[in-house]
């Protein structure tokens, strides 16, 4: 019996693992995604941003995911990533989603509490009248937008732009919010002279301060070292985007250049689900210590 994505990451939490969160914009994706989590065995999150969720289509997706938990009863998640409006994140809720962000960072400190309550307080509502357990996460603090490659660290990322332990129990405490998203060193997009180093310290004090678990956003271009010492201390789920992209375009780009006369979508597209599968794998077995 499949448990619930509350106790899957409960259950990482636990064993000083972490769950991976892969976004997706096709069913490309998809299967390259979820033949790694397979033949690893391992608990996955399939992530769609709102650009992400429109090109692939909130109902189709929904129904994907869930046809393949069911089908395989395996443990294989939806989470509405970065949504930015009540509307949205309830619209996806509705549509079966396990999980949503709303992301009301750029929101004065007050305004983002309203807007991040009222999302919680909308889960909650959902879980008294389903009995589905859908959670809500909040981000706190800068990471800045989107996945992507970056020539250097982007401006206005520091120390004071990072989550402080007592802003997070205050946010935690005034929301009712499910999961945490902090900055602690992390930013979406990959950099390429390498990402900055992530605060450990400074994890381990928003954990204890917070009081629910901790997801690791734009994990793309962080050491394995980095990974692993975040992991211990106190971060259970793991977001990876940008990685995805790059792979998935670089394997295109490198078939279509080398048969150029093949027009079938399954050939040319085949190279990119086998090395989305080979990223997601290595991942995997970094976040789950295997
Ligand atoms: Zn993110």
């Amino acid at each position: 019996m499949i448990k619930t994505l509350r106790e899957y990451i409960k259950e990482a939490e636990e064993k000083g693992v972490a769950m991976g969160h892969f976004n997706i914009s096709n069913i490309e994706a998809l299967h390259g995604i979820y033949d790694a989590a397979k033949k690893l065995n391992v608990p996955i999150i399939i992530g769609v941003s709102e650009g992400e969720e429109e090109f692939i289509g909130r109902d189709e997706v929904s129904t994907l995911v869930k046809m393949i938990r069911e089908r395989d009863n395996y443990p294989i998640f939806l989470n509405a990533d970065h949504h930015y409006t009540f509307e949205s994140v309830k619209s996806a809720l509705d549509a079966g989603y396990d999980a949503a962000i709303i992301d009301a960072v750029k929101l004065p400190f007050d305004e983002n509490i309203i807007l991040t309550k009222k999302c919680a307080d909308y889960a909650k509502e959902l879980r008294t009248k389903t009995g589905r357990d859908v959670l809500i996460e909040a981000e706190l603090g800068f990471i800045d937008q989107s996945s992507k490659l970056l020539d250097t660290i982007p401006e206005g990322i520091s120390e004071k732009t990072m989550t402080k332990p007592e802003d997070a129990k205050a946010f935690v405490e005034a929301t009712g919010i499910d999961l945490l998203a902090p900055s602690v060193g992390n930013i979406h997009g990959m950099v390429k002279g390498g990402n900055p180093k992530l605060d450990i310290e400074r994890i381990k004090e928003i954990r204890k301060a917070c009081g629910v678990p901790l997801v690791l956003h734009g994990g793309s271009g962080i050491s394995d070292e980095d990974f692993t010492n975040a992991i211990k201390a106190g971060i259970s789920t793991v977001h990876i985007n940008t990685e995805i992209r790059v792979a998935y375009k670089e394997a295109v780009e490198k078939y279509i250049k080398e048969n150029p006369k093949d027009i079938a979508p399954y050939k040319i597209l085949k190279p990119a689900v086998l090395a989305i599968e080979k990223v997601v794998e290595q991942r995997l077995k970094l976040f789950n210590n295997m």
